[in-house]
This record gives structure tokens, C-alpha cells and sequence, in this order.
């Protein structure tokens, strides 16, 4: 007889969350590599497509139907409830919430099936291990002879954290061979995402390889990632095929570099697709993780519109030239200027254009971030600023032990650490200037 596993995304404790194309790809890849050697279940927390929010689930609260719409590119609002915020968080003047599916949805589905004998529960970031800790407790209580899995971000970043949640194993890193062996099976590595686990699909996720080649000091990419390795093409061409198939209308690319060597390995991938749009397949894609500006070339930015790429994040962090030289050098103020010239050109607009940079770092009195703001919204593009999380175990997060805890996870959360670092009033500030910025850029002043 298969074995029996049950894929479960947690519910997420945070301050603020949005469902910005978020799926825990790194589970639903594994549990592909055992498709067809395994039975699955799925019970995805976070998925606005759930029965729940027709109200066909069964559970007594009344969602609110608002949380199943979507935005033209399919992003949008968790159901959330209102918590208390955890003691150490007491003095951050936000509200706490939980995100995700009610926990009395959880705990029916466990009873109502029959036991499995894995759980796999996919883990991101740090400070949402409540999550994960309310799923094993819902598991042991239901399930005691389940073997309780965990992979992903939090438990490779804070393993001596992640023991004492009274799992059965833990996967550190990418290194999958440990756990075939815990669950005795073979996998066949050249299979897809588990995509199929869903009932019903329209955004999905992909990517062309692992990994990042630079070495950013704030970043947990190399830590938990390490190099950069493309994957097969034709690998991720049967992906692509696979979310199509199955109604896919958005798609996320989730590479950490993926406009690194591009002509190895995005290039090739554009001119597949551009061959399948042009037979009818219309998929638009996005591109969440910040892309490296130095590497948006004219062929590449016309190559990726003609593909379908709709929405384009590109990382900048600083105008500052000492900053840029002091956390890695990842990509000077003429290249951003560069490459938003040629999206533009392409026939990208402003408002589809994304510039992140970092709010609250601790070496912030170098990064001129206002300045940095004002640059990006010169070049007719968007900012958003992308609250710092300090991650142990890189310079920059371990530098903030000065003003955090970082043993405990709660304190890596990416809300509270710039309310720490530079109080509230002053977080509220820059934020609201972005927000300005941003309207010129949503509605440019017409020309009388
Ligand atoms: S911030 Fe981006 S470029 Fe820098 S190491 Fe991380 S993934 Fe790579």
C-alpha cells in the first residue's frame, strides 16, 4: 500500500499579509518528486480559492466574500482575525492578526480523514512559526502516529528553535536525500510540482533555478539556497504545461536570480513560451522576487513582454553609493536607470514597475533612503518600501542583535524591526511619502 501524506501550509502570524502569488512551492515540489509513489491530501491554509469563502465549508463563521476577490493579476486579502499580540510584540502600536483559514477548518478535515502517515508542513518565514506550531499541536491531538515533517526558511534558519516544536523531522536546507530515506521512498526528480493537490487553480509558481550568485549581507538566499543552479528547461517547460492545464492564469517566478545568465537560462525559456503564445496559450507572469537591474538588457526586458510578463519588482535598496558598496554591490543607481528605460520602451508602464528598498536597515544613516525614494520615483516608476527582517546567521541581521532578541523568531518580524529601529512616527513618515510618490506615478498630472 502507498503511503498516506498530508501537505499542509500554515496559517500565518503577522502584522500585515496579502496574497501576493503565495504558495509553498518548496513543499509542493518535494511531494512532485513522489507523484504517483505516495497518496497526498492538501490542506493549504492560505488558499482564497477554498470552499470556505462560498460558504460550502461547514464551519460556523461567516467569511466574507471580499477575501475570495482578486486583483486583474490575481493578487489579494487573507480572511484574518484580530489576536492579541504576542508579549514580546506588546509595544509595537499595530494589530496582530492571524491570517489564514479558521483552525476549527483544520481540525474537521483531521477528523473527517482518515490518518496519514506523514505530514509535511511547509515553514517561510521566521516569525510565523505560530503557524506551525498550531499545526502540530492540531496533528498530535488527531493523528498521534503521524510523522510530523517540517522543511523550509524557518527550520534551516532557527534549527535549534525549530527542535523544540516537537516535530519528527526536520529537513535543513535544500538537501532532499534525508528525508526520501525517512520516508523510504524513491523520488523521480525530474517531475513537477505537485500542482494537482489543488482543487481549483489560477496562480501558480515557477522557477528556472536555485539559488542566488551574490552575496548581499542582509539576505538569507545563500544561507538557505546557497550558488546559483539553473534547472532543466524541459523540466520547467512540463511545469508550465502541468499549471495551464490546470487553469493557471497567473504565474509567479519565485528565482532568487532569474534574469542571472540569461542567456542560458531565461532566454531560451522566454522564446519556448513566446512559441506557445503565439499558438493560443495566454499566461501572464510575475516577477515578486526582486530582479537584478544590472541584467534587464533591451533584448531581455522586449523578450519578457513579448512572453507575458505583466509585473516587474526590481530590487534597488539604496541610491548611495557607499551602501550599495557595503551590502554586496548588487546593482548601482545608472543600472535601475538603464533598465527602467527599457521596460518602459518595451511598453511597460509606470505603474507596473515596482522599485523595493529597504526600510528600517540597519545601516540606514548611510543609505539616504529618502533620497533613494525620490531617485526611483524620478524615473517614472513605483517604490515599495520593504520593511527589514534581520535574519540570523547574516552580517546584517546578526548585527542587530544590539537592539533585538534574535533567538527568539518573533523578533525577526519585518513590521516590528523598523518601529524598533527608528520609532513609529518616523516609519509612518516614509511611508506615507511613498504612498505620495507612488499617486504621481498612478496619476500622472494631465497636460492641460
Ligand atoms: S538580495 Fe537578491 S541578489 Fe542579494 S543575495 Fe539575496 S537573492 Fe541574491
Amino acid at each position: 500500500m502507498k503511503p498516506r501524506i498530508l501537505l499542509v501550509n500554515p496559517a500565518i502570524y503577522d502584522f500585515a499579509a496579502y496574497d501576493f502569488w503565495l504558495k509553498p512551492y518548496g513543499m509542493l515540489s518535494a511531494a512532485g518528486q513522489l507523484r504517483g509513489k505516495a497518496e497526498f491530501l492538501l490542506f493549504d491554509y492560505l488558499d482564497r480559492l477554498h470552499s470556505f469563502y462560498s460558504g460550502r465549508s461547514g464551519v460556523s463563521d461567516t467569511p466574507n466574500p471580499k477575501f475570495e476577490i482578486s486583483d486583474r493579476w490575481g493578487r489579494g486579502r487573507f480572511f484574518n482575525e484580530k489576536i492579541t499580540n504576542p508579549p514580546c510584540l506588546q509595544k509595537i502600536p499595530r494589530f496582530f492578526r492571524r491570517f489564514g483559514l479558521p483552525r476549527e477548518l483544520f481540525r474537521q478535515f483531521l477528523e473527517s480523514n482518515e490518518a496519514c502517515d506523514f505530514v509535511f508542513v511547509a515553514t517561510t518565514m521566521t516569525y510565523w512559526y505560530p503557524g506551525v506550531q498550531e499545526v502540530i499541536e492540531d496533528v498530535r491531538k488527531a493523528w498521534p502516529a503521524a510523522k510530523i515533517v517540517l522543511g523550509g526558511n524557518y527550520v534551516t534558519l532557527c534549527q535549534s528553535h525549530a527542535e523544540k516544536l516537537n516535530a519528527d523531522f526536520l529537513v535543513i536546507g535544500r538537501e532532499l536525500e534525508p528525508l526520501w530515506k525517512y520516508v523510504g521512498i524513491e523520488p523521480d526528480t525530474n517531475q513537477p510540482a505537485l500542482w494537482e493537490a489543488y482543487p481549483k487553480l489560477k496562480a501558480g509558481v515557477l522557477k528556472l533555478s536555485d539559488g542566488c550568485p551574490f552575496n548581499c549581507t542582509y539576505c538569507s538566499v545563500p544561507k538557505v539556497y546557497g550558488g546559483f543552479r539553473p534547472r532543466p528547461l524541459e523540466r520547467v517547460l512540463n511545469e508550465f504545461e502541468l499549471l495551464v492545464k490546470l487553469g493557471a492564469e497567473n504565474i509567479a517566478f519565485y528565482d532568487d536570480a532569474l534574469l542571472f545568465d540569461a542567456e542560458h537560462v531565461l532566454i531560451p525559456f522566454l522564446k519556448e513560451v513566446i512559441k506557445q503564445r503565439n499558438k493560443g496559450t495566454d499566461v501572464n507572469f510575475h516577477t515578486p522576487n526582486a530582479l537584478n537591474a544590472r541584467f534587464i538588457t533591451k533584448e531581455v526586458a522586449e523578450l519578457m513582454v513579448a512572453a507575458g510578463f505583466k509585473t516587474f519588482f526590481i530590487g534597488f535598496e539604496s541610491a548611495s553609493a557607499q551602501w550599495q558598496e557595503k551590502t554586496g554591490g548588487k546593482v548601482y543607481s545608472s543600472e535601475l536607470k538603464d533598465a527602467a528605460g527599457f521596460l518602459q520602451r518595451a511598453g511597460v508602464s509606470g505603474e507596473n514597475i515596482t522599485v523595493y528598498q529597504i526600510l528600517g536597515h540597519p545601516f540606514g544613516d548611510i543609505q539616504e533612503l529618502e533620497d533613494s525614494m525620490r531617485f526611483a520615483n524620478s524615473l517614472g516608476v513605483r517604490g515599495m518600501l520593504a520593511d527589514f527582517s534581520p535574519v540570523p546567521g547574516t552580517p546584517d541581521g546578526d548585527y542587530c542583535s544590539r537592539w533585538v532578541d534574535l533567538n527568539e523568531p518573533l523578533m525577526h518580524n519585518k513590521t516590528a524591526f523598523p518601529i524598533i529601529l527608528m520609532g513609529f512616527d518616523e516609519t509612518n513618515r516614509l511611508k506615507d511619502l511613498q504612498r505620495k510618490l507612488n499617486r504621481t506615478i498612478d496619476n500622472p498630472p494631465q497636460a492641460s
